[in-house]
Order: structure tokens, then C-alpha cells, then sequence
């Protein structure tokens, strides 16, 4: 029998509605536990016990709150390679991808017990005499955290430590597909000190749990990163109700090489972002915008890559991409690949599943060249190690290319001409620019976000993720 992993809430572990059980993607036979799935009185029970915990935790002490995040963020660095482990087992990211992104996970929460110190206010002249003007930020409340799969821990951990560091309650939704770094993180936090009802964990369906946290009065927030289109249904029922949104969503980030870039960094940067964690990123790079004297050059150079990337089991050491993380997923980027071929692209290398020792949702990275801007394939996200090669002729056409799409997350450039850099780092209309380096990879202690329908609200991550976590108050007072 699998072993049962129970939910988080009011301080209690509780048995789930139903449970369901979390496999292997590397290897179908390896089931890693069954999870509970709480059902809508289950969510309601939470976010009561988150209600009734705000008033305490909120105007606490923050030295109690400094430190239980730091040592959250402790223990998570001292388990590392176990939940690293976890993670990969899971969701399918290779070992290094796991224990870097759990370790990134750890020094989020310790970035945050920092940050719990260092809220600041004003004291300003009012413009009556007499008058004194304070502005302090104050917690918002209780609120709903909803995450997607494929960053399992640092998502997880980038919306919590924030929520607590500010005085807020928690009430955490984890996606169905991988919530085991999830319960690992609540099981730390419980042991952490955090006070019955502060944090709870509420595994289980969107459509019952997260649908219940974003209808429910009591929620005062929601901050969810997952798909448009969930997120949009999701912005429509919050805001019809006045509670806060954050929404990060998915992207077509572009990669723009021009003919001036060193082949080799142009090569290392769309390999690692465009197929690195099974190009399952939201930051991943599916468009590669190549001017037309290096496109012949860097096609064949990065099939080449191709040719020696490792794919195999997530666990086995010296793999370089993992599997994809579950059947429909799997469907969705075969489906991709034949609408590429059908709209007349042409497969340049891999797209077709792959074999290993273990039953496991294999697929070779694929790269289709002869692609165009208005192709299903340049348009929609697939979220999958499908990259498209797009020509352009020159400098002035791959910036309009990169920036002709609806979403504006990463936006990245390949290039040895400062002219051109510092252009396209003030012209691309995105949220984050890289240049000469991946879209995907970013700090923790920076702001994390996009443009246009990539995300909505305030930024997240670092000092800025206090926007979305506190409400401004302006206090007149005349002594
Ligand atoms: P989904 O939108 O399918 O799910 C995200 C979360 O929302 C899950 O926990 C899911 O639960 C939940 N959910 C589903 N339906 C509802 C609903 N009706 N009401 C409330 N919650 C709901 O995304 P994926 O998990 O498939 O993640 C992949 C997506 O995430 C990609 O589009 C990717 O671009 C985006 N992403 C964006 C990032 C960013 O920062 N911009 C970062 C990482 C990913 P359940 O699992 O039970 O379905």
C-alpha cells in the first residue's frame, strides 16, 4: 500500500475526501504516495481556521515570525537533496534541476525572514498645520495561494514566505500533478512553529478547492500562477467579488539571435532555455527569432546539441531532460508537433516519443525550423521541449517578430553588439530581458513577472512582493 499523505488544517492532519495517488513520470510502475483531495467543506474548514488565526499572527510578534521562516528556510536547505530527489520523482526535472530549485525554495523563505524585519513606513508633513501623516502597511487578510506543477517547491515557496513574512493567513492549494514537494513544505512548516489555522495545506481538485477559495467571502486574496485560461476565469470571479489579484500566467517568450552572436553561447542559451526542464517553464524560449546570417549555422548547431542531449529518467545521473510530466501533457505537445508539420514547418530534429528502461512519458526534443509568426505553434504555448526557429532579416524585424505576441513574460537576445543590447533591452516588451543568457533562470530576490496577458497585479518575489502582500493605510493625526 502507497503510504497516505493527509492535509493541513487548523493545525491538524486531516484524511481527504478521496485520495489520489502521485506517479513516477520517469516511471509509471513507481507510485509515490496517495494524497488526500479535500472536498469543498474541507476548503471552507480551512479558510475558516485561517480566519480565525489572522487576528492573532497579524499583529504578533515579528521576531516569532522572522524566525520560524528562517528556520523553514534551514530546514529546507538541510534536506535538499532528499526533496530535490522528491521533486524530480515527481515531476520529472532531472536531479540538479530538483536540488537547485529546492535550494532556491530555501533561500526564498530566508530572503523573507529578512524582509519580516525591514517593512518599513512614513511619517510625513501633512499639508494642515498641525497635522502628522503616517502611511504603514498592514496584512490584507486571509489569503488563497493556488500553484501550478512544474516549479513543485519554488512557487509553492515564493507565494508563502511573503504571505507569512507580512502578517497574512494561508490558505494553499498545490496542483494535482505533483504535491508531494507541497506536503513536504507543509510538514516543515508545522514542525517550523507556525500556529494552528496560520498555514493550512488544502490538496485537491481546482474545480472543488480552488474554485472554493476564489468564491469564498472570507478570501481576501488570491495569487495564482498556472495557465490563462484558468487565470482568466479566475480574475473574473475574484474581481466580481472586490478581492486582490495576482495572476502569473504562461508565455511565448522569445530568443532573438542576430548574425553578430558568439555560435556557441547562441547554441548553450536556446538549448538550456528552450529544452531544460522538459521546456516545461513559463520563461521557456519557444520562439527562436534567428537573422539570416547565422540561421543555417545555428540550426545545424543546436540539432547537433540535440543529437547528444541526454533524455532519460529523471533520477539517472547525467540525464539532461527528464520526461514530460503527465499522459495529457504528453498529448498536448504530440498534437503540437503534428499541427507544426500540417501548417508547414519542418521537423528539424526529434518530436517523436521515446523508449527508455522504465515505462515513462519520453519525448525527443523537438525543433521545427521554417516556422512563421502566425503559426498555431509561434502563438499558443505548448509547454513542452518544442522550440520553433523563425528567420528574420535583420535587427529591426526580430524585435517586431519577438514582440508580436499577446503575452510578455522573458525576452532574451544573443548578441555581441552593445548597440543592439541595449536597444532591445529597452524596446522588448516584456518583464524580464536576458541578454546572452537563457529566458528561463532567474534570482530570488529580484522581481519576477510579465506584461500584457502573461500576468496581472504586482510583481512577485523580492521587496516588490510586498505590493500584493500588505494594504497601505494613511493615518491623519493631530496631537
Ligand atoms: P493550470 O492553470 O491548469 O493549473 C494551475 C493551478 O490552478 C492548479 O493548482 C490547478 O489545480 C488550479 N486550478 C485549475 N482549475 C481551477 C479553477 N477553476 N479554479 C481555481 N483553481 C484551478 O496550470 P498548470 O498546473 O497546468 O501549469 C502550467 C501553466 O502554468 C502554464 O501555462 C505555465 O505557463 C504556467 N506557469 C506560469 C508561471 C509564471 O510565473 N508566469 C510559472 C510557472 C507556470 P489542478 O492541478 O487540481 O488542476
Amino acid at each position: 500500500m502507497p503510504e497516505q499523505y493527509r492535509n493541513y488544517i487548523d493545525g491538524e492532519w486531516v484524511a481527504g475526501a478521496s485520495w489520489s495517488p502521485n506517479r513516477n513520470p520517469s516511471d509509471l510502475d513507481d507510485v509515490i504516495g496517495e494524497y488526500a483531495q479535500a472536498d469543498a467543506a474541507q476548503a471552507k474548514a480551512a479558510i475558516d481556521a485561517a480566519k480565525r488565526a489572522f487576528p492573532a499572527w497579524s499583529i504578533g510578534s515579528i521576531q516569532e515570525r522572522a524566525n520560524i521562516l528562517d528556520k523553514v528556510g534551514s530546514d529546507i536547505l538541510a534536506r535538499k537533496d532528499e526533496i530535490g530527489r522528491l521533486l524530480a520523482r515527481e515531476e520529472g526535472k532531472t536531479l540538479p534541476e530538483g536540488v537547485g530549485e529546492t535550494v532556491r525554495a530555501g533561500h526564498i523563505f530566508k530572503f523573507f525572514a529578512g524582509e519580516v524585519l525591514r517593512l518599513t513606513g512614513e511619517k510625513i508633513p501633512s499639508v494642515r498645520p498641525g497635522v502628522e501623516v503616517e502611511i504603514t502597511r498592514e496584512p490584507i487578510g486571509v489569503v488563497g495561494l493556488i500553484t501550478p506543477w512544474n516549479f513543485p517547491i519554488a512557487i509553492p515557496a515564493w507565494k508563502i514566505a511573503p504571505a507569512l513574512a507580512f502578517g497574512n493567513t494561508v490558505v494553499f492549494k498545490p496542483a494535482g500533478w505533483a504535491p508531494g514537494c507541497a506536503w513536504t513544505l507543509a510538514e516543515i512548516l508545522a514542525a517550523a512553529g507556525v500556529p494552528a489555522g496560520v498555514f493550512n495545506l488544502v490538496m485537491g481538485s481546482g474545480s472543488v478547492v480552488g474554485e472554493t477559495f476564489v468564491g469564498h467571502p472570507d478570501v481576501d486574496a488570491i495569487s495564482f500562477t498556472g495557465s490563462m485560461e484558468v487565470g482568466r476565469g479566475i480574475a473574473q470571479k475574484a474581481v466580481s467579488r472586490m478581492a486582490k489579484i495576482q495572476l502569473e500566467m504562461g508565455s511565448k517568450n522569445p530568443l532573438v539571435v542576430l548574425d553578430d552572436a558568439e555560435l556557441g553561447t547562441a547554441v548553450n542559451v536556446a538549448v538550456q532555455g528552450a529544452y531544460f526542464s522538459t521546456g516545461q517553464r513559463c520563461t521557456a524560449s519557444s520562439r527562436l527569432i534567428v537573422t539570416e546570417g547565422i540561421h543555417d549555422r545555428f540550426v545545424a548547431a543546436v540539432s547537433e546539441r540535440l543529437g547528444s542531449l541526454k533524455v532519460g529518467h529523471a533520477l539517472e545521473a547525467g540525464i539532461e531532460m527528464g520526461p514530460v510530466v503527465e499522459q495529457p501533457q504528453l498529448e498536448q505537445d504530440l498534437e503540437y508537433i503534428g499541427v507544426g508539420q500540417q501548417e508547414g514547418a519542418r521537423l528539424a530534429f526529434g518530436g517523436e516519443r521515446l523508449q527508455r528502461g522504465t515505462k515513462g512519458h519520453y519525448l525527443a526534443p523537438a525543433l521545427f525550423v521554417d516556422a512563421n509568426n502566425q503559426m498555431r505553434i509561434s502563438r499558443e504555448e505548448i509547454f513542452g521541449p518544442v522550440a520553433c526557429v523563425i528567420r528574420a532579416k535583420d535587427y529591426d524585424e526580430a524585435l517586431a517578430i519577438a514582440n508580436d505576441t499577446e503575452t510578455g513574460l522573458s525576452s532574451g537576445i544573443v548578441t555581441t553588439s552593445l548597440k543592439h543590447a541595449s536597444h532591445f533591452k529597452r524596446h522588448a516588451d516584456a518583464g524580464m530581458v536576458m541578454v546572452n543568457l537563457p529566458t528561463a533562470g532567474v534570482d530570488y530576490h529580484v522581481p519576477f513577472g510579465g506584461r500584457k496577458a502573461s500576468s496581472y497585479g504586482p510583481r512577485e518575489q523580492g521587496r516588490y512582493a510586498a505590493e500584493f502582500y500588505t494594504t497601505v493605510k494613511t493615518a491623519y493625526v493631530a496631537p
